[in-house]
């Protein structure tokens, strides 16, 4: 693959044919991968947006997710809820942050884990720094978790090989996270958020006493 497919697919998710984003685009789901560079006024700090989206219908699915730079959950900062499904989830906005993008057709998978931080945060803007941490196309999951194997939901990957028939696997901090992208790709009719979660409330007004 050249670089400059590689460079565009750390910084903006996983790259398709334009048929196939055509047929995407018409089951609804709205995965949005793109990250965005913000100001904290208050805090007087660049941050990183992003948006946790997507789902699946039963013969497709397209999900990304955020954890931390160990794999970590994170916590959102704010759930969104549509009426629609397969669209947005929540808000989570960090210094740092690990995407994983997952794409599906039928039990085919793609997988995208990529690491996003900003580099020269103490300048008037910083600059979004993207590294693939893995990529693994064409791997396979027998298992039909949107359908009748959904028990095994949650507890299931799919396989990917290298190019010398291999086994190709992310590294041990993205396991967890990659258990759960497989589950919301299989997630038809989408309405949770499958790798953000609800922490402590941050933002709490204080009342005084
Ligand atoms: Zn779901």
């Amino acid at each position: 693959m050249k670089d400059s497919r590689l460079t565009t697919m750390a910084r903006r998710g996983l790259t398709f044919p334009a048929e196939t984003r055509e047929q995407i685009r018409k089951t609804g789901i709205r995965c949005r991968p793109q990250l965005e560079i913000v100001y904290q006024q208050r805090a007087n700090e660049w941050k990183l947006r992003g948006e946790e989206s997507g789902g699946a219908v039963a013969d497709l699915g397209h999900y990304v997710g955020f954890v931390g730079k160990d794999g970590q959950s994170l916590p959102w900062l704010q759930r969104v809820q549509n009426f629609l499904p397969n669209g947005v989830h929540a808000v989570v906005v960090e210094a740092e942050l690990v995407r994983v993008e997952m794409f599906r057709y039928e039990q085919t998978y793609d997988l995208l884990i990529t690491h996003h931080s900003l580099e020269g945060a103490e300048r008037k803007r910083p600059e979004l720094k993207s590294e693939i941490l893995f990529l693994g196309r064409n791997g396979t999951l027998e298992t039909e978790l949107w359908g009748k194997d959904a028990a095994f939901r949650g507890g299931a990957m799919p396989h990917f090989f290298t190019r010398s028939g291999e086994q190709g696997l992310p590294d041990s901090p993205w396991i967890d996270a990659t258990l759960k992208v497989t589950e919301a790709v299989c997630c038809t009719g989408c309405r949770h958020c499958h790798l953000l979660e609800a922490g402590a409330v941050k933002h709490a007004l204080e009342v005084p006493a």
